[in-house]
């Protein structure tokens, strides 16, 4: 969780109008879609609903409390606040990216889950469950998020899109992009037969390397105003 205070309310609305634009440039959104929302201490900061992100001003960025109210909402509040509210209830997230990111939304057409591909999967936390389809900013949709992210830090949402979590902006937004790379790979390995998939032993075997070697551990933090 970030620190509050007047410096961190600025930053984190500044990194969310330069993540969100970053969303469009590397194809993980088109247009308004998608969201963000980073958590600071008793309140969540979170995008607007529907402004195209190179309009998109750190001025309309909204404030709601953990249980929602509104502190300062000087545009509509995102559409999935229920979404992010309910994942920062449910884990120990800072930060929250919903993409529509296109291999991700393939995949949850077809299948039920991301498959360990590649070793990589660990961290997201194993394999990615695909939340069965429910309308875009129902309560429905967010316990249905939550209740794929358990034990996880990224859930596929049916026909809809992806959403990842971390301790901050940038480590939700690289898994965001992880989670679209394994996606995609996921694809080619398909196209060309039967994939092999990683074993839940392999897996916990990279978890225990990436441990020994403290993969993961800064969270990017200090790169978190870097935009
Ligand atoms: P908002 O523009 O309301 O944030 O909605 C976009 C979206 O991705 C809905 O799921
Ligand atoms: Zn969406």
């Amino acid at each position: 969780m970030y620190p509050q205070g007047p410096a961190e309310l600025s930053a984190g609305r500044e990194q969310l109008v330069s993540y969100s634009r970053r969303m469009l440039d590397d194809g993980l959104a088109v247009g308004s879609a998608g969201n963000m929302s980073v958590r600071l201490g008793g309140s969540v900061i979170i995008t607007p609903s529907g402004v195209p992100y190179p309009d998109l001003r750190p001025g309309q960025i909204c404030e709601v409390g953990l249980d929602g109210t509104a502190i300062s909402v000087p545009a509509t509040v995102s559409s999935e606040t229920p979404m992010h509210l309910a994942i920062y209830a449910a884990t120990d997230a800072g930060a929250v990216v919903h993409t529509h990111s296109p291999e991700v939304i393939a995949l949850s057409s077809v299948f039920d889950e991301l498959p360990a591909i590649h070793y990589a999967i660990h961290a997201l936390g194993g394999a990615v469950r695909v939340a069965p389809y429910t309308r875009f900013g129902s309560d429905g949709l967010a316990s249905a998020a939550t209740a794929a992210l358990s034990s996880r830090r990224a859930a596929i949402l049916q026909n809809h899109g992806a959403i990842c979590y971390g301790r901050t902006l940038t480590e939700a937004y690289e898994r965001a992009l992880l989670l679209e790379w394994l996606a995609r790979t996921y694809r080619l390995a398909r196209m060309l037969g039967e994939p092999k998939i990683l074993t839940d032993a392999q897996l916990a075997e990279v978890a225990a390397e990436a441990r020994r070697r403290r993969y993961g551990e800064a969270p990017a933090e200090e790169r978190r105003n870097s935009g």
